[in-house]
């Protein structure tokens, strides 16, 4: 391992760090953190600094840090086969026993399974077959697609365009055209504090069937969400939401795109968070979860309806036009492998509903009753404290006073990470589903006195 005492100024003149403030980081006014180990739900940085990683990495270290059944099943792929593609009918022994295991745990109605190598991507291989089973079954017209405000789906060209949050959008000049967005269901923050869940939940599908009637239900391809809202703040979805939204997509005869990048694999306390909420998608999108982050590898899991369409349309066109050269890369496959193998045989499935609710009921217990704590919640292995500055309005902080990254930076000091979620003031929590209810005491506890340390 590199030791020199250079690596900090290194960084700071040679690193483009994804979603950071450059300038500051350039001029080293922001800290960094090299970051050398891991085992169970704790990190190690160079300077010895041990912490409670409260947010898996970036929800993705799903079965804790350091596991050596899936290094050394990286490291047995490396040397027998570190690569080979998979155009043209290839593949490795990984890569076609990771996708059956898939499809074994996938609901019912699917038939097989693309890889890709990160969340983005798979969102765009989505986009496309959604465009190409449209234009095969002859309705060229029927391309847009819908998302949500607050919804996190990527950040390249269509993903960031999919993307409704403000920071993707503002100076890259997206969304593109094709990208509409509808509102979010986001019941602490409904329009109208008298509506009930049920009354939201009509409001959140009037908007949608106004959005179909204005652009036209033969221009719409496809609605995509996720299962819960991630980044866009850690937000379930009000009681009947994926039920009222999919009759509509039905009558409407609109493909529903699941994106499972956060929720595939456990998170929710059941294999996706399809089963959790009754969604019968067409196409889910996987990532993170797949491989618990130890190798890159993300995937598109197509339905039996869309497949046939796709067969189809290779008879009548020849090969499909799509693919990476490290689509279903080996390395990623077995990762991929050992990484579900070991998801059943420690039951993390099982723990991620369990504690994920010890921890939501232990963080309710904490903070619901401080004066500027609006709302405390979540789902299996995700939890969320959204702070206002007036509880009864409801009012948000001034921006400016960063309030969010306040309270994660004085977490970060008592040795927990959480995520301050880049749109209100939300820290979220997502832990390895590996995570005890003493690591889940320690987060609560440590985020308690954070809070106190910053709004009193
Ligand atoms: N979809 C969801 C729901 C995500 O949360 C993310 C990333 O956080 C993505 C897609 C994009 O994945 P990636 O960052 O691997 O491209």
């Amino acid at each position: 391992m590199l030791k020199n005492d250079l690596i900090d100024q290194w960084d700071r003149d040679h690193f483009f760090h994804p979603s950071t403030h450059l300038a500051q980081h350039a001029r080293g006014e922001t800290p960094n953190r090299i970051v050398t180990g891991g085992k169970g739900v704790f990190i190690e940085d160079r300077d010895g600094n041990r912490l409670l990683d409260a947010f898996a990495g970036l929800y993705c270290v799903n079965v804790g840090y350091g596991r050596p059944e899936i290094a050394e099943a990286i490291a047995a792929q490396a040397k027998e086969l570190a690569y080979y593609h998979a155009y043209v009918g290839h593949g490795t022994e990984a890569s076609v026993t990771l996708a059956k295991m898939v499809l074994e745990r996938a609901p019912k109605n699917m038939s097989k399974v693309y890889f890709g190598l990160g969340g983005s991507d798979a969102n765009e291989t989505n986009v496309k077959l959604v465009w190409y089973y449209n234009n095969i079954l002859g309705r060229p017209e029927k391309k847009k697609i819908v998302s949500r405000w607050r919804g996190y789906h990527g950040s390249g060209l269509v993903t960031g365009s999919l993307t409704g949050l403000k920071l993707f959008h503002d100076k890259f000049d997206l969304p593109l055209d094709r990208i509409l967005h509808t509102e979010a269901p986001y019941f602490y923050r409904r329009p109208d504090l008298a509506m009930s869940e049920a009354d939201f939940v009509a409001h959140c599908v009037a908007e949608l069937e106004a959005l179909i009637e204005r652009e036209g239900a033969d221009t719409i391809a496809a609605f995509i969400g996720e299962p819960v809202l991630g980044t866009g703040g850690i937000v379930p979805p009000p009681a009947g939401y994926w039920e009222a939204i999919q009759t509509v997509l039905k009558k409407h005869d609109i493909l529903l795109i699941a994106d499972e990048v956060v929720t595939g694999f456990g998170r929710l306390g059941t294999m996706f968070g399809s089963d959790h909420f009754g969604i019968e998608a067409d196409i889910i999108t996987i990532a993170k979860g797949l491989t618990s982050a130890y190798a890159p590898l993300s995937g598109s899991i197509i339905s039996k309806r869309v497949w046939e369409v796709l067969e189809r349309g290779t008879d009548e066109n020849g090969p499909i036009g799509h693919g990476w050269t490290y689509s279903a890369h080996p390395i990623g496959a077995a990762a991929g492998v050992a990484n579900l193998e070991l998801i059943d045989s420690l039951g993390l499935v099982k723990n991620a509903g369990e504690t994920g609710a010890y921890l939501n009921g232990a963080m309710k217990d904490a903070l619901g009753r401080h004066a500027n704590v609006g709302d405390v919640r979540g789902e299996g292995m995700l939890c969320a404290v959204e702070f206002v500055d007036d509880k009864d309005k409801r009012t948000f902080f001034d921006p400016a006073r960063k309030i969010g990254p306040a309270v994660a930076a004085a977490l970060l000091k008592k040795g927990v990470i959480a995520r301050a979620m880049p749109q209100g003031d939300i820290l979220g929590f997502a832990p390895p589903l590996c995570l005890t209810r003493a690591e889940a005491d320690e987060i609560v506890g440590k985020t308690a006195d954070a809070v106190k340390d910053v709004l009193g």
